[in-house]
């Protein structure tokens, strides 16, 4: 049974605790900071930041809403990265049956620049990020080696709000549905995101596209009248 994780993005008060502890947990450098009137810092995830609280403000019927959306790899069930990671070096990219987390191992610096692109391509939240230096694709791995030691991953560990939950993907579902139904009553838009395909199941409390564009695996098309996530069906089908 795969595990989940459940985010609750209307009690994110973007502290950015879980941003810090999940690079802290890696191991991950310090990024060059500078001030671009945002609290969003880095602008994007990175090789180095594997988990990013987006930011986002709009003014609804004369009131500032600022919406936080802590992005990170969804663990999708069916996991394109994997379909196209497949094709170029078998075992760069590896599906761990007992948690449903997607890693990408240290056969990803076989790949080069453009078959890496071609991944990040397909993922239908655009989550994988190449690191340069060293040739390898790097993104969140559930924490795995805490999940193997018992331990909830570190964005769970650290969240002081309730944004960040974690267990079975049945139980991180129900907890979902009982969360919209207090939600809706204050933001009749709200919804849960596509929790029948990943493993990281969000709520927002708005329309997806005003927290960020790729919030939803059929928020952005590939090519005309195609949505990606109806490209990635086609792509998982067997060849003629
Ligand atoms: Fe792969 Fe993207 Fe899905 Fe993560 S969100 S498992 S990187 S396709
Ligand atoms: Fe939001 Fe929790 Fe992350 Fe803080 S630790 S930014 S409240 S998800």
């Amino acid at each position: 049974m795969p595990k989940a994780l459940f985010v609750d993005t209307s009690r994110c008060t973007a502290c950015r605790g879980c941003q810090v502890a999940c690079k802290e947990w890696h191991g991950l450098p310090a990024v060059e900071t500078k001030q671009r009137g945002s609290h969003q810092n880095p602008p994007d995830l990175n090789p180095f930041n594997y988990k990013l609280v987006r930011f986002s403000e709009h003014r609804i019927n004369g009131k500032v809403e600022w919406y936080f959306f802590p992005d990170q790899c969804r663990h999708c069930d069916v996991p394109p990265c994997k379909d196209i990671g497949d094709m170029y070096v078998n075992g760069a990219v590896v599906k761990d049956e007992n948690t449903g987390a997607v890693i990408f191992t240290d056969q990803t610096k076989r790949l080069s620049a453009e078959e890496c692109q071609e991944i990040t391509e397909a993922c239908p939240y655009n989550i994988p990020r190449r690191n340069t230096g060293t040739g390898l694709l790097a993104k969140c791995d559930m924490c795995i080696d805490r999940q193997q030691a018992g331990l909830v991953p570190m964005c769970v560990k650290t969240c002081p709000t309730g944004t960040m939950n974690f267990g079975e993907h049945d139980e991180m579902v129900a907890l979902a549905e009982k969360a919209l139904e207090r939600v809706k009553k204050d933001y009749p838009n709200a919804e849960i995101i596509d929790a029948d395909e990943v493993n990281v199941i969000y709520l927002v409390q708005d329309k997806p596209e005003l927290y960020y564009e790729y919030v939803t695996a059929d928020a952005s098309g590939v090519g005309k009248g195609v949505t990606r996530k109806e490209f990635l069906a086609n792509l998982a089908k067997p060849a003629k």
